[in-house]
């Protein structure tokens, strides 16, 4: 897992201010330092944390201007127990005022968080939908974007348009952003195109497509009227337990990247190291979920949450069975959907 993280895509309601908020509350609950910042002029990510936007003293829009310290603007979000940069329509007026000026204008949010970028351990940034110089900031800011994906046909074509600009960041002016994974989101395993699609993501993109999976729930699509991450809203939903199984699986790969031993440290490693274990999937996630999660939490351990998922009908998401709903497609399928043929991961 990399310090920046942008969640991005071009297009609206694939889920990424669902992803950002329920993110960073299932990574604070691993007692990780979590910064929220939301880049959005709709102020989504800032309402769903409980903050009324049209409240805002200082926010997003005079932190990129340059007008506030980014200390300034951050506000505690409780239920969360992660920091908020909270944003409104104002950055639509941001946005404009970079586009006129000449230089610098894409490293604003770069140079505005370098201050507290070590005094977080995770910074996720809810990125508007739209190219634009906000997602251009976002991505110079970041090291890595996490893409949440519908599994439906016009999905792939704008992957390619994303992944074109993330290429284009990296060459010009952040040759260290890398893609995190592609998150599949508001999945129904009983729907066929969005298995097929699935097979073609994980067919191009291999290990970048998150093993988790977040299924379509209404519990997280009414959290946010609460003003609530959906953890403090149902803690025992699928789709709570889906995005602690998706910060599971992303400390579970930090720590294998951070372990990954020398060849010749190999050789001395112990063999039961579980590292060494083949890939389980979700069992896997949820282990390192609960061993990070703080036991004194008022939430049940996710172990125990995880225990009740496989009864419910979608429940692939938390319990391992995504690779049920991936088996499901035909690798073998017809033509391949438009735009993925022209992809580069990249990484
Ligand atoms: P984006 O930020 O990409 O525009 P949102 O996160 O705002 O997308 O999601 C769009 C809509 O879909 C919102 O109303 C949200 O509550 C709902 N939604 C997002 N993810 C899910 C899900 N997994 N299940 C059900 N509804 C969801
Ligand atoms: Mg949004």
């Amino acid at each position: 897992m990399k310090r920046v993280i942008a969640v991005a895509n071009q297009k609206g309601g694939v889920g990424k201010t669902t992803t950002a908020v329920n993110l960073a509350a299932s990574l604070a609950a691993t007692r990780r330092r979590v910064l929220l910042m939301d880049l959005d002029p709709q102020g989504n990510a800032t309402m769903g944390s409980g903050v009324d936007k049209s409240q805002l003293e200082r926010s997003a829009c005079e932190v990129l201007l340059g007008e506030a310290k980014l200390e300034a603007a951050l506000m505690p979000v409780e239920p969360g127990g992660f920091t908020l940069l909270p944003a409104n329509q104002d950055l639509t007026a941001a946005e404009v005022r970079l586009l006129t000026m000449m230089a610098g204008r894409e490293i604003k949010l770069r140079n505005a968080l370098a201050p507290l970028r070590e005094s977080f351990d995770v910074i996720l940034i809810d990125c508007p939908p739209a190219l634009n110089m906000l997602t251009v900031n976002s991505l110079v800011a970041a090291d890595s974007v996490l893409i949440p994906m519908q599994c439906e046909y016009y999905a792939l074509e704008g992957l390619s348009a994303l992944l074109a600009t993330i290429e284009q960041i990296r060459v010009a002016v952040n040759e260290r952003l890398e893609l995190e994974g592609i998150l599949r989101t508001m999945f129904d395993p009983r729907n066929n195109l969005a298995n097929e699609v699935s097979a073609q993501l994980i067919m191009h993109f291999g290990d970048k497509v998150f093993r988790t999976i977040i299924p379509r729930n209404i519990r997280l699509a009414e959290a946010p009227s609460f003003g609530r991450p959906v953890l403090f809203h149902d803690r025992e939903s699928r789709g709570a337990l889906a995005y602690l199984a998706l910060a599971g699986e992303m400390i579970r790969r930090e720590e294998e990247e951070g372990r990954q031993p020398a060849p010749s440290e190999a050789a001395k490693e112990p063999t039961s190291d579980r590292s060494g274990a083949p890939d389980s999937g979700g069992a896997t996630t949820r282990d390192s979920v609960a061993a990070t999660t703080p036991d004194s939490a008022e939430t049940k351990t996710p172990d125990s949450l995880a225990a009740t998922a496989p009864d419910h009908a979608g429940g692939s998401a938390a319990n391992g069975g995504t690779r049920q709903a991936e088996d499901a497609a035909d690798p073998s399928d017809p033509a391949p959907l438009p735009g993925l043929e022209a992809t580069h991961p990249g990484n």
